[in-house]
C-alpha cells in the first residue's frame, strides 16, 4: 500500500537518536544528535515576533515570503556575498532548508535525472532526489581532510546530470570547500550544463578559510540555487524559515512548487526575521566565538574519550573514527544511550552505502558549555568493549 518511493529511504536517524535518548532518559539525555542550540535565541528576535503576533501578522503571507524579510534577505546577501539579489523576482521564502531543498530539486530536476552529492552527505539530499524520480550519484570526501579526488568528480559528470548539490561549511564532516574546488565545480557545472544547488547554512560558522557562496563564481550566477535559513545562525531551528536565491526563471518554478507544498512560511516569524537578518557584524562574531570554544572543547574531550576527531573547519559538528572501540557505529551510538544517556547520529546514516560509515559516528556541539561539561562527564563513564 506504499509507493515505490516513500520504501525506497528510511526514516530519519539523525531525528530516530534523539527520540531514542529522550524515551530512555526524558530530560536528563545529553542529545549531541540532533544538530540545534539548547540556548536560547536573541532576545530581540524574540521580541519582533512576539511583536509580529501583536500587530496581527496573523494570515498567510505572500507565498514566496513576506516582502520584509525578502528585503532584508536581499540586504544581508550583498553585504556578505557582495552578491546582488532582485528580492522581487529572485528568493523563495520556505519552511526550513529542508523544504527549501526538496522544492528546488522538485522543480529543477526530472525522472531520470542524476544529481551529484558528495559523500557523506546530510541524509535529507538522498530522499529528496528519490522524491523526484532522480538518482543520486556520489563522489567521496576523502578523509581526513575531506578532499574530493577531481577525476572522481569528472567522471560522476554525464549527459544526464542534471545538478550537483553542494553543502559548504559541509555537515557532518565540517569541511569548508576552498575557492579552488568550488571553481573546479563550477568548470564541470559550465561545461556539463549542470545547476548548482548549494547548501550554505552554516555561512557564519567558519573557523578556518572562508565561506565561498559558489554562485559569486564566474558563469554560476545563472546557473545557482543559493539555499540559507534562520535556524543555525539564529538559533531558531524550529521556527522553519529558509530561503531559495535563484534566477528568476528558476525561482519560478521554485515557487510554483513551494506554494502546492506549504503555501508558505509563518508569517509573524517573518516580519520578525527581518530584524534579525539586519542585526549588526558584532553578532556574527560573537557566534562564531561561541562556537569556537564549543568546538575546542568538543575535540578535547572527543581525544580524551578515544574517538579519533576530524577537527571541523565549519559548521557545528564532529566527525569521528571509531576504530579504537571494536564495535560499529549503530552498536557503540545505540550503547552510548543506553549506558551513558548521550545520543550521537551514527555514521552510516550519512552514506548511499552504510557499510562506507561504520567506522564513524557525528557529535553535534550547538549546547551551552555546561552542557558540553556534562557530556565530557558521561564520555568518562564510556567503557570499551573489547
Ligand atoms: N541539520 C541538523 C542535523 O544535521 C538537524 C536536522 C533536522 O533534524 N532537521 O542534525
Amino acid at each position: 500500500m506504499i509507493s515505490r518511493k516513500s520504501s525506497a529511504f528510511t526514516e530519519s536517524v539523525i531525528r530516530e537518536m534523539t527520540r531514542l535518548c529522550i524515551a530512555e532518559h526524558g530530560e536528563s539525555c545529553l542529545n549531541l544528535a540532533q544538530g540545534f542550540p539548547d540556548f536560547a535565541a536573541p532576545t530581540e528576535l524574540k521580541e519582533a515576533a512576539v511583536d509580529a503576533i501583536r500587530k496581527d501578522f496573523n494570515q498567510y503571507a505572500t507565498t514566496w515570503g513576506a516582502k520584509v524579510m525578502r528585503d532584508a534577505i536581499a540586504a544581508k546577501t550583498q553585504h556578505f556575498r557582495q552578491m546582488t539579489v532582485d528580492p522581487e523576482t529572485e528568493i523563495t521564502v520556505c519552511c526550513g532548508v529542508t523544504e527549501a531543498m526538496l522544492s528546488t530539486i522538485l522543480a529543477l530536476v526530472d525522472p531520470g535525472d542524476e544529481v551529484v552529492i558528495f559523500e557523506p552527505f546530510y541524509e535529507n539530499y538522498g530522499p529528496d532526489c528519490i522524491l523526484s524520480g532522480a538518482t543520486p550519484v556520489v563522489v567521496p570526501l576523502i578523509p581526513p581532510d575531506w578532499h574530493f579526488d577531481r577525476d572522481q568528480l569528472r567522471k560522476a559528470f554525464n549527459p544526464r546530470t542534471r545538478a550537483i548539490i553542494i553543502n559548504t561549511p559541509h555537515n557532518p564532516t565540517g569541511k569548508v570547500y576552498s575557492r579552488e574546488e568550488l571553481a573546479f565545480i563550477a568548470g564541470l557545472c559550465r561545461e556539463f550544463d549542470v545547476i548548482a544547488v548549494t547548501d550554505e547554512i552554516y555561512e557564519h560558522l567558519v573557523y578556518r578559510g572562508e565561506h565561498v557562496s559558489i554562485a559569486t563564481l564566474d558563469g554560476m550566477r545563472d546557473r545557482t540555487v543559493t539555499i540559507n535559513g534562520l535556524s543555525k545562525t539564529y538559533s531558531v531551528t524550529g521556527w522553519r524559515l529558509a530561503y531559495a536565491i535563484a534566477p528568476a526563471e528558476m525561482t519560478n518554478a521554485i515557487r510554483k512548487v513551494h506554494d502546492f507544498v506549504t503555501v508558505g512560511a509563518p508569517h509573524p516569524l517573518q516580519v520578525a526575521a527581518a530584524t534579525a537578518l539586519r542585526f549588526p557584524d558584532k553578532y556574527y562574531l560573537d557566534l562564531l566565538n561561541g562556537y569556537r570554544e564549543r568546538r575546542d572543547f568538543m575535540l578535547e574531550i572527543l581525544d580524551g574519550a578515544g574517538f579519533e576527531a576530524f577537527p571541523p573547519d565549519g559548521a557545528y559538528y564532529v566527525m569521528t573514527d571509531i576504530g579504537g572501540f571494536g564495535e560499529d557505529d549503530v552498536r557503540l551510538a545505540h550503547r552510548m544511550v543506553r549506558e551513558i544517556g548521550l545520543a550521537t547520529v551514527p555514521g552510516s546514516s550519512f552514506y548511499l552505502e552504510p557499510e562506507r560509515g561504520r567506522r564513524q559516528i557525528r557529535f553535534s556541539f550547538p549546547k551551552k558549555m555546561d552542557t558540553l561539561r556534562r557530556a565530557a562527564e558521561r564520555l568518562k563513564k564510556l567503557q570499551r568493549v573489547s
